[in-house]
């Protein structure tokens, strides 16, 4: 498919000051203090819905080669690799009641990924699974990982409804010691660290939101008590409801659709609205699926990525929205003041087209105006969906725009906006997840390393990794994470290559009879240095952006959150400086020790 903005005229002038005005009423001086976790008085928001409460075992006492933390995708396909390397010995402990990570935690109506699924469900040649759809149901994606469960034994090396609450490393044994909230003692040599990225939720600190009265839910621990219905059916509770939802992002994109098929009166308050494209989803063709030659889904996974990162590949395999908004990089390194032009315009050109979308759908024109999205394509993730916008033609659904500034506060019965009180039943938070906090609050503990410093500390004046996997002063310690690692718009690709990274890093460890492997400050400072090499035009690029957390909500970088970037580069480029440290056999930059 690849870019089509053809026939699409814009002012540049005028766009250049309507997306700074846009800004400008977004600005605030909290950044990310806006947002409290699902902590204190939302720790009852912060309950798993899904497991059995009154789970019980023994605790265990072990000692196992390596301990996995987190059982979504990167946990998951890191314990798949090293089986594959061969390793066996190994503990994939996750504070969910089964595996899938985001999966088992997003369970919303509507809940599906933005990826075409036969790119981002990993290992599909290796299971023979054929999914259903183009853009696979949460529900299924679940299904799947759960496959992935018991087709790769994982099941066998699992604790779910556990966690972590210690890590210490023992410089005397050269192994970690981790306790669990259910009692566990286990020794391991090493940590992988495949948690934390998006599964915290959070919730803007609105005044007042304790004191609703009303029921409250974060998307991502839906109450279908509550609501009624299933992730697949009908919400039956609603019809007699006035139901708000707070966040117009990804996740509102999803639930809004089956929200507004199912409540009595639906009020969406927003305060920026994401761009829209067309989804055009459809069951899977088996006669092409089965046609599909060995080694396809590499092939296919690579050609996406290079299609949604600007290296134009000369065919676009998938051909969809993704690599039609994304095919050219809008915030490359400028190689002269042309290039820069060039690439402006077509950021302009590509969201002018999505703008335009809005006006094909829309009725009413001041609802339309409202849900144009006025900011670059990097600046938010761009939503794809054809149910979304229609929404907002039924009479039941009410478009609450805040002219960017938010909810004003909540009151016992209701949300108000610019003055004006709006009743309802019940609150939905679609406001996303922590992503710019520190590592440790993500994961739920401080790993202690070297000499009693934790990583809190260690990172106190920002992070500090080679790849962003290994960090100094944490021996044996690997982490996936967005932490100065890299980033994908299919985040499996992401997860997936790290994962067979961490793995084949740690069986050339014991192939050589390493005992401890961490990186050096000079290989950490090195890295960062790659870090900023490869930001291209996008510091520059994301001063124009409206607040988000892609721009850790513009709060003004301190050093620590200049350090906390992420490889903004081509996800393949990162994979290949992985890929050279473990080709070199020397373990180059890293600090080892044999034993
Ligand atoms: P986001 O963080 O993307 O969006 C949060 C929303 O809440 C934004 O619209 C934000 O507005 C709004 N918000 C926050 N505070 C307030 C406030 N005080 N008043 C009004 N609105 C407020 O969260 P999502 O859950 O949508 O997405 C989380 C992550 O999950 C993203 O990375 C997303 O890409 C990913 N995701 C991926 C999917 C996939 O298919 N791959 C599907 C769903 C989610 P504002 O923009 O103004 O800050």
């Amino acid at each position: 498919m690849a870019e089509q903005n053809e026939g699409i005229e814009v002012s540049v002038e005028e766009l250049r000051a309507k997306y700074a005005a846009e800004q400008l009423k977004r600005l605030r001086t909290d950044g990310l203090k806006q947002f409290s976790g699902l902590k204190e008085q939302f720790e009852e928001l912060d309950q798993d819905p899904y497991a059995d409460p009154n789970f019980t075992r023994d605790a265990i006492t072990e000692e196992t080669e390596v301990v996995i933390v987190g059982g979504g995708f990167a946990g998951m396909l890191t314990g798949v690799d090293l089986q594959n390397q061969g390793i066996t010995n190994f503990r994939i402990v996750e504070k969910g009641g089964d595996f899938g990570g985001t999966w088992y935690w997003n369970r919303y109506p509507g809940c599906m990924c933005d990826v075409e699924s036969y790119t981002y469900l990993p290992l599909l040649e290796e299971t023979g699974y054929m999914p259903t759809e183009r853009y696979a149901s949460a529900p299924e994606i679940f299904g799947y990982c759960q496959l992935l469960g018991r087709t790769f034994n994982l099941y066998e090396h699992a604790l779910f409804q556990t966690i972590i609450n210690g890590a210490v490393w023992d410089d005397n044994s050269n192994r970690w010691n981790i306790t669990t909230s259910r009692g566990d003692k286990i020794s391991s040599k090493y940590i992988v660290i495949a948690g934390g990225i998006l599964h915290k939720p959070k919730v803007p600190g609105i005044p007042g939101i304790e004191k609703f009265k009303g029921r409250m839910f974060h998307t991502s621990r839906w109450d279908y008590d509550y609501t009624g219905g299933g992730p697949r059916e009908f919400m039956d509770n609603l019809g007699d409801k006035r139901v708000g939802i707070i966040g117009t992002g990804a996740t509102a994109i999803q639930a809004v659709p089956k929200l507004a098929e199912a409540a009595g009166d639906l009020f969406v308050f927003q305060r920026t609205p994401s761009a829209v494209g067309v989804r055009n989803n459809g069951k899977t063709d088996e006669k092409w699926f089965k046609s599909l030659k060995p080694g396809w889904q590499q092939e296919r996974i690579v050609n996406f990525t290079k299609a949604v990162t600007g290296e134009m590949p000369e065919v676009d395999l998938v051909g969809d929205g993704w690599t039609d908004v994304m095919w050219r990089n809008t915030q490359a390194a400028v190689e002269s003041p042309e290039h820069l032009a060039e690439m402006e315009l077509s950021d302009f050109k590509t969201m002018e087209k999505l703008r335009r979308r809005v006006d094909t759908i829309i009725e009413d024109p001041e609802t339309a105006a409202k849900l144009k999205a006025y900011y670059g394509k990097n600046c938010k993730r761009v939503c794809f969906h054809d149910d979304y916008l229609p929404s907002f033609n039924k009479p039941n659904v009410h478009l609450i725009d805040s002219d960017g500034k938010g909810i004003e506060r909540v009151t016992e019965t209701g949300v108000v906006i610019d003055g004006v009180e709006y009743p309802i039943d019940c609150l939905i938070f679609a406001s996303g997840f922590e992503v710019n906090t520190d590592l440790d609050a993500r994961v739920g503990f401080d790993p202690v390393g070297r000499d009693g410093v934790t990583l809190n500390e260690s990172w106190s004046h920002g992070a500090h990794t080679l790849h962003g996997v290994l960090s100094g002063g944490f021996p044996n310690m690997m982490v996936i994470s967005l932490v100065q690692a890299g980033f994908g718009t299919n985040f499996v690709h992401f997860l997936g290559r790290s994962a067979r990274h961490v793995a084949e890093l740690i069986k050339l460890c014991e192939d050589q009879g390493i005992a401890t492997i961490e990186a050096t400050p000079e290989a950490e400072e090195d890295w960062l240095m790659v870090l900023y090499g490869a930001i291209g035009n996008g510091a520059e690029y994301v001063t124009t952006c409206t607040p988000g957390y892609f721009n850790n909500e513009m709060s003004a970088p301190d050093e620590k959150a200049a350090k906390g970037l992420v490889y903004a580069g081509s996800l393949l480029n990162y994979h290949a400086h992985l890929d050279e440290f473990r080709a070199a056999g020397d373990f180059p930059g890293a600090l080892v020790t044999k034993g």
